[in-house]
């Protein structure tokens, strides 16, 4: 059963009375992912205490979008809300529920910063659209090369994904980019990195200061940004799959290197010159174990 303050989404939003962007900023979309909410809440705290003095535009802070899963320390309550992420006409979980009340607050905001951990070590990275374009995505880039981090994957093109997307919605970014909109995923590090949540923190300080909603300089884009793509998907089969070793994030492979080993023996190999994304060695049957990622369109791969 639900505990009381699971069913309640809780934000903040600060209206300027000058005319500005609309950003909203997102944590714990996944519950144990937490460097968001952290950030978001040492934010709130300096904000009550007169820090910070919004000076134009709107700015939602939105510290738990999951409060299910992050009161259970888990990744998912009943399925994975970033794959849930439009209007649910009866909705048949407990993500559906929460998405049919964050489309409506997403929609009333311009930009959107989703802040996410990941689950082996390795360095923060942005998720940016895919080079295919949509209708901000000039925007959205140079957003992203505001946030202090200087590795970007590209997402998957929109129209793969939408309008009926195999999981039954998309991810809050993807939403954002298929109603006008646009916005980015910030993977800060590891979950428990206690780098993660200073990464969230200078990341939301830089959009604002970005956007001009701070008296504070805009900060200078990235100098030397690196973007890969998404390629093949690998799907983890059984508890018995093993990576031939502890793979981070952007790690390079050559052709024909050995990867992991299924539990039936059969071998996993780089089928050419590429990076990995998200390994987890931890990762549940049936879901994402690892990708492959090519060299990216938009910048220049990693060496
Ligand atoms: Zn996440």
């Amino acid at each position: 059963m639900y505990a009381p303050a699971d069913t309640t989404l809780t934000w903040q939003t600060l209206r300027s009375l000058n005319p500005g962007p609309r950003l909203i900023v997102t944590g714990a979309v996944h519950g144990v992912e937490t460097c968001g909410t952290q950030a978001i809440r040492r934010l709130q705290a300096e904000i009550a205490d007169g820090q910070h003095p919004l000076q134009r535009g709107q700015l939602t802070l939105l510290p738990v979008c999951n409060p299910l899963a992050f009161r259970m320390g888990r990744r998912e309550g009943e399925g994975d809300l970033n794959r849930k992420i439009r209007l649910h006409d009866s909705p048949a979980n407990f993500e559906e529920h929460v998405a049919n009340a964050l489309c409506p607050l997403l929609l009333a905001h311009e930009v959107l910063l989703d802040l996410h951990s990941f689950q082996s070590p390795g360095q923060p990275f942005v998720v940016i659209g895919p080079a295919a374009p949509f209708i901000k995505s000039h925007e959205e880039v140079e957003f992203a090369k505001h946030l202090g981090v200087n590795h970007f994957v590209e997402g998957v093109p929109i129209l793969t994904t939408l309008p009926v997307p195999p999981e039954g919605g998309a991810s809050t970014a993807i939403f954002m980019r298929a109603n006008g909109r646009y916005g980015v995923t910030l993977e800060c590090g590891q979950h428990a990195d206690p780098a993660a949540p200073k990464v969230a923190y200078r990341a939301i300080l830089n959009a604002l200061a970005y956007f001009r909603m701070l008296a504070a300089p805009v900060p200078a884009p990235v100098s030397k940004p690196v973007s890969v793509r998404y390629g093949r998907k690998i799907v983890r089969r059984g508890e018995a799959d093993r990576f031939s070793r502890a793979w981070q994030s952007f790690d390079a492979v050559k052709a024909g290197e050995l990867i992991g080993t299924f539990g039936g023996g059969e071998e996993l190999r780089a089928d050419n010159d590429a990076c990995l994304l998200f390994p987890d060695p931890l990762a549940k049957p049936g879901t994402e174990w690892v990708y492959f990622a090519d060299a990216g369109t938009r910048f220049q791969l990693p060496s």
